[in-house]
């Protein structure tokens, strides 16, 4: 997904392995991004454009005048079927494309309407009825959709609007005695019902339950820092030789306190797991669902009412101001790319994003870091990560032997100040040395061949925008040095593997009819954030980041004292992989051995391993030790036993707890408990409490008893999954959180009043730490409990 496609990546290395050696070594022994890029992309022929292009033309990204049809179509079966989130998506794909200002567009609106409004999203509804009538909505079925407006006018309690629709309808009707006699006297019976409703509506005093608003100013920074935009004054940026940036804490930080709040400099959204479909099959078009569908592509919102590009099917937003803003910053280039740019993968698209979003800066500065980059043989140094000699206006201090000394800190622009820029994005470091010859062969073709495009766009564009003045179409700035804006996008490629920063969002995950509502982590897009890029990797973070929209927040996840480092996680932590794995794993994307306090002592400690993934004795229950052979703990017990058959043993239980959860999807509950059963007690030879598999099965437990309505069951079950959470992730891990939230629902459904009280509690004091106030689960949380504290009070006797 971040790199191209594999059929463009196994082409490009044939073509790579092809290459007379000195032109191998050349490439390989190239200093700077310049040179990869010079010699690299005069190698690329026609030929391998064409296939490159053969390879976009398999997605479907312009607009195909029968799809439409075809979607809307799917959509009314879903829509039949109840499944209107479903529908909704579905003629949302009908209206991506359909042409603006037909009765295609104005068809799928209306029935997306119809589907918003059984979900209850009356605001949304309301919008997509305007939108179906401003594309010319058929004056005939006209009548049963403002019926519906209606409704949600009256829902909303906008009743002057409600009062106002209904007798622009009434004189509508009158006006036309033409219409069937039947849908008449439905409509008119509609009519009347839904006048009463307004008149009792009127009636009512407004009761609005008071709103659940006050900790937005939580979301702000207390104080923003004087020299570093969106971080909080709480934090100072420091930088040495062996460290490169990084940042302090300049005073003693509690966990929650919010240190940095930064809007992406630029983000892309994933598109999801989508292979290009093979034409000549079956279905011609897509009824795949995937993030592309469900969140606006500029500013990540989930909507299930999108809007489409005009001029192409894939680019959709939550709104008109999104699409505007997409087009005037970077889609109107983007837009006839789309095919090419999902080929190249999502870090060549965010390389192009980058040098578009730069034209909006001080351009004259941008081309002199270019020629800054491409004179300066020493911008690769061969210690990694951390060296960094470029030399910079910018101006920091450090300590040195106790007396404080000026140094350059790159990315700081003339007074000293490191922002949220073009600049700071410029000066992340593309470890060039480090990648392979052949990855680096690899993206500057494929960036070559995006220049070309863009360049061959370009003239197109010139020549289209004589003949139509309607497009400002494709950036002039972009063709007087093609060659600069390559190696720009070049060096972004190259640095994106270790300074991009997955964007991530909580989903609910299970169909609707769970009782439990479970969510999990996904990356919905990927982008730049140069001053989260400041902070180092620990495998045992003190930080936790989480997003909002394309906003990354940083809380502190535990206390921090004055003068310690600020540290994140980059992927590997602690409770998810072993020492080894997280080494290699942080060697090779990112090019640097861990030193931090946990891979330290880990590195010296027997190999008995994490108690999620131990196994115990099947006689006397205690930790079995060990390597290839395991040997009991207690020293009365002389059990052994092979880790091949243990690990065997526990493929089969994993297996058999697949099958148990897929009977718990399609609603066999009784059978799914008996299995999973099976599996708790077959867990309990072998293997230790505390292990993830344990804490599986009692999930899958409490949910399954959930769904049955047994409460206590389930909480009992939960009970025990909760204590693995703990044992592996930590009594205030955002995975604790999670636990805790399920719980709260399972005590709130069973109406056991003081434990889902007390649970409450604890989930939202864990959750705020990682998400702050605006998270959707502590919304939830809130709800219970003022639901709880709103149970009628014991009535009083009247008084005299
Ligand atoms: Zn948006
Ligand atoms: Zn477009
Ligand atoms: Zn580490
Ligand atoms: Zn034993």
């Amino acid at each position: 997904m971040d790199l191209p496609v594999d059929e463009w990546k196994s082409y490009l290395l044939q073509k790579w392995s092809l290459l007379p050696t000195s032109i191998q070594i050349t490439i390989s022994t190239a200093k700077t991004v310049n040179d990869i890029f010079l010699h690299s992309s005069s190698l690329l022929q026609p030929e391998d454009e064409m296939f490159l292009k053969r390879l976009s033309r398999g997605y479907l990204v312009g607009k195909d005048p029968d799809a439409p049809l075809f979607y809307r179509e799917e959509g009314n079966k879903k829509f039949q079927e109840k499944d209107y989130a479903g529908a909704a998506v579905l003629y949302s794909k009908g209206v991506s494309h359909s042409m603006p200002n037909t009765e295609d567009i104005s068809l799928c609106y209306a029935n997306r309407s119809a589907a918003l409004f059984h979900l209850g999203q009356y605001e949304t509804c309301l919008r997509d009825i305007t939108r179906a009538q401003m594309h010319g909505y058929p004056e005939r079925l006209r009548p049963k959709m403002m019926l519906r407006k209606v409704e949600c006018l009256v829902t909303l309690g906008r009743l002057q609007e409600a009062s106002q629709t209904i007798s622009d309808l009434e004189s509508n009707l009158a006006a036309k005695s033409t219409l069937a006699a039947a849908p008449f006297h439905i409509l008119q019976r509609n009519l009347r019902h839904l006048k009463r409703k307004v008149q009792e509506k009127e009636n009512l005093t407004e009761t609005f339950p008071a709103a659940l608003v006050n900790a937005f100013e939580d979301m702000e920074l207390r104080e923003e820092n004087e020299q570093i935009s969106s971080a909080s004054s709480s934090v100072s940026l420091r930088t040495d030789p062996l460290k490169g940036r990084y940042l302090i804490a300049t005073k003693d930080i509690l966990p929650g306190e919010l240190l940095v709040k930064e809007d992406a400099f630029v983000s892309v959204l994933n598109p999801g797991e989508m292979p290009p479909l093979h034409h000549g099959l079956e279905s011609k078009w897509d009824l795949r669902v995937t993030n592309g569908d469900l969140y606006c592509h500029q500013c990540l919102k989930p909507t299930l009412a999108t809007v489409p590009c005009d001029g192409c099917s894939y680019a959709k937003y939550c709104s008109q101001e999104c699409m505007q803003q997409a087009w005037e910053r970077y889609h109107s280039t983007e837009c006839s790319l789309g095919g090419l740019l999902l080929t190249l993968g999502v870090f060549c698209h965010i390389a192009l994003r980058l040098i578009l979003l730069a034209r909006f800066e001080d351009v004259d500065k941008v081309i002199r870091n270019l020629h800054e980059e491409i004179s300066d043989e020493d911008i690769c140094l061969p210690e990694g990560k951390n060296l960094v000699k470029t030399v910079n206006y910018g101006l920091g201090e450090s300590e040195e032997n106790g007396k404080i000394v000026e140094t350059p800190i790159p990315g700081c622009d003339i007074n000293g100040k490191y922002k949220n820029d073009y600049n700071a994005v410029f000066k992340l470091l593309p470890h060039t040395e480090n990648h392979s010859p052949e990855h680096k062969f690899l993206c500057a073709l494929s960036v070559s061949a995006l220049c070309r495009q863009l360049e061959a766009a370009s003239l197109q564009a010139l020549t289209t925008d004589l003949k139509s003045s309607k497009r400002k179409a494709v950036t002039p700035e972009l063709c007087p040095d093609v060659n600069i804006w390559g190696v720009a996008m070049l060096r972004h490629m190259l640095q994106l593997q270790c300074n991009a920063q997955a964007i991530t969002t909580i989903q609910q995950t299970g169909s609707k009819e769970n009782i439990i509502t479970d969510s999990r982590q996904v990356r919905l897009a990927t982008g730049i954030f140069p001053v989260v890029s400041l902070l180092n990797h620990s495998c045992n973070p003190n930080t936790t980041v989480s997003f909002i929209s394309t906003v990354a927040t940083i809380r502190a996840s535990q206390p921090i004292g004055k003068g310690q480092e600020i540290l994140h996680c980059y992927g590997p932590h602690m409770n998810r992989m072993g020492v080894a794995e997280r080494q290699q794993k942080l060697r090779s994307q990112y090019f640097f051995d861990c030193n931090c306090s946990v891979c330290q002592t880990e590195e010296h400690r027997t190999a008995a391993g994490p108690r999620w993934e131990a196994f115990c004795c099947n006689h006397c229950r205690a930790l079995m030790q060990g390597d290839d052979v395991l040997s009991c703990g207690s020293r009365s017990c002389t059990e052994s036993i092979s880790r091949d058959h243990l690990v065997s043993r526990l493929q089969d239980l994993q297996q058999q707890v697949g099958m148990a959860r897929k009977l718990l999807r399609n609603g066999n509950l009784e059978q799914a408990i008996q299995q999973l059963l099976e599996c708790q007690n077959d867990a309990q030879s072998f293997l230790s409490a505390e292990h993830s598999m344990a804490g599986d099965i009692e999930d899958g437990l409490a949910q399954a008893y959930a769904a049955l309505g047994d409460w206590q069951k389930s909480a009992t079950h939960l009970q025990k999954s909760l204590r693995v959470v703990e044992v592996r992730h930590g009594p205030s891990s955002v995975e604790m959180g999670h636990e805790l939230f399920k719980l709260a629902q399972v005590f709130f459904n069973g109406f056991a009043i003081p434990e889902a009280l007390n649970t409450i509690q604890k989930a939202e004091k864990v959750l705020l730490v990682h998400y702050g106030p605006w998270n959707d689960e502590i919304q939830e949380l809130q709800k219970m409990k003022s639901c709880l504290l709103d149970l009628p009070p014991i009535p009083v006797g009247p008084s005299v």
